[in-house]
């Protein structure tokens, strides 16, 4: 490998837990913690603007964060739930409009942080996924450089 000042490598092996969730909170790559995840509101980079890391390694990669969106929802949901109905005594006709409006409007807002929880904590348990998605990228890279120029 060779220590080239314009080649930006950076070590998924050392990615710790907590760096993987906050890189995952705060929207960030989970390689270099610098380049953001979506260019939007919904659309999402395809890789990493300062290490090039491939964000979406195949198609359907992303599948998992529904159950990271699902999961953190419905755990909100029963938290509020039996806070509410048995800490404060609200009864169930009470609580059920503001849940059901909790359970629509929330996997939407935290949709991008799902993505982000889940490349990241993927990142951090598969590292010899991350890493192979980070050399496929650069491969990628190099094979479109080294492709002769139509004339
Ligand atoms: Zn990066």
């Amino acid at each position: 490998m060779s220590n080239d000042s314009s080649e930006k490598l950076y070590d998924i092996g050392d990615l710790t837990f907590p760096q993987a969730v906050r890189r995952g909170v705060t929207l960030r790559c989970p390689s270099c913690a610098r380049g953001k995840l979506f260019r939007g509101l919904l659309r999402m980079n395809q890789k990493c603007s300062n290490c090039e890391f491939s964000f979406e390694r195949s198609r359907g990669y992303f599948l998992g964060s529904t159950y990271i969106n699902y999961g953190v929802t419905a755990a909100t949901t029963t938290f509020s739930y039996v806070l509410l109905h048995f800490g404060f005594e609200c009864t169930n006709s009470q609580l059920l409009p503001g849940l059901v409006t909790f359970i629509v409007i929330f996997p939407l807002v935290f949709f991008r942080f799902a993505r982000s929880l889940w490349l990241s904590l993927d990142c951090f348990l598969d590292r010899v996924g991350a890493s192979e998605a980070m050399v496929g990228s650069r491969q990628a890279e190099n094979s479109r450089r080294d492709l002769p120029k139509r004339q």
